[in-house]
């Protein structure tokens, strides 16, 4: 039965915690550079998750967390201003066990098994593993990676000297017609492995390039891992958008995502700083499917 799903697992680690502001995780009608500069909130700490899924084809991973080093050196950030924004956006938690390393081989696995290592986009807390992945398919898309040639990258969230480091191995990917109706109202993505089971979505808002992966099985519910596109997968599923990025394409992508949902009712959605999410990963797995 389970023979022809090509996938045999799917974890969730974190690599440490991160806390944000209140109003990131949204609503609010709050500009992004007013509640940035006026915030004097934190939240809960929340997780950097990464996702792992047992593939035939190989081991995928998708994200990967925040560079413990980020915690101990501080000329990982750049000064000045940029480097206040920083400051003021984020506050990370990473214990010498909660690199990316350190957290798959607590689910039994070496950071030399990983063949794939997907980006939902190129922040600083999805980046993070890049170092310890010379070895692995980094996939991101064209899209994002244009966005971090663009001026000002680092005000918007890209570390390049983070992220294009020598060595790594980039597949740059343009979403293709998929003629799957499954997936509507999605009509182009990017099937990793051209067996359908794991497909990248354009979800774009939280930065331009942001992609979500569509986690198809036959005998389990799907899930659908959406980087930052939230940051609460019921303020999602109530049509909310967090408050940074474009307010604009991400309602349209929540919109989208949401129109998938009426379609598969039992589809779960994944952030990558959703406090619920290792939950809801383990009620969906264990879950009867719902056949649409
Ligand atoms: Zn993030």
């Amino acid at each position: 039965m389970t023979q022809r799903d090509p996938i045999s697992r799917i974890s969730v680690l974190s690599t440490g915690t991160v806390q944000i502001r209140p109003e990131h995780v949204g609503p609010t009608r709050k500009n992004t550079y007013l509640w940035l500069a006026t915030s004097q909130q934190w939240t809960e700490p929340r997780p950097v998750n990464t996702y792992v899924i047992e593939h035939r084809d190989g081991l995928v991973l998708f994200d990967t967390g925040q560079d413990r080093t980020s915690v101990t050196d501080p000329a990982y950030f750049p000064g000045g201003l940029t480097g206040v924004i920083y400051d003021r956006l984020a506050r990370f938690d990473i214990g010498p066990d909660q690199t990316l390393t350190r957290q798959l081989a607590m689910l039994g696995h070496r950071i030399d098994d990983v063949h794939t290592a997907v980006l939902s986009h190129l922040h600083q807390d999805h980046i993070g593993g890049l170092p310890e992945l010379g070895h692995a398919t980094i996939v991101v898309s064209a899209d994002e990676w244009s966005s971090m040639q663009r001026p000002l990258a680092a005000p918007r969230g890209f570390l390049r000297a983070h992220i294009d480091l020598a060595g790594l191995r980039w597949n740059r990917v343009h979403p293709e017609p998929l003629g799957d109706s499954d997936l509507a109202p999605f009509t182009s993505g990017h099937d990793l492995y051209g067996d359908g089971s794991l497909v990248l979505l354009p979800t774009p808002g939280h930065t331009p390039g942001s992609v979500s992966l569509m986690v198809r099985r036959p005998d389990h519910a799907p899930l659908l891992m959406v980087g930052d596109l939230t940051y609460d997968a019921d303020l999602l599923a109530a049509g909310h958008v967090p408050g940074a990025g474009s307010k604009r394409r991400m309602r349209d992508a929540v919109a989208a995502v949401n129109a998938l949902r009426r379609r598969r009712p039992d589809l779960t959605v994944l952030a990558a700083h959703d406090p619920t999410a290792a939950d809801r990963l383990v009620t969906s797995l264990s879950a009867d499917v719902v056949q649409p």
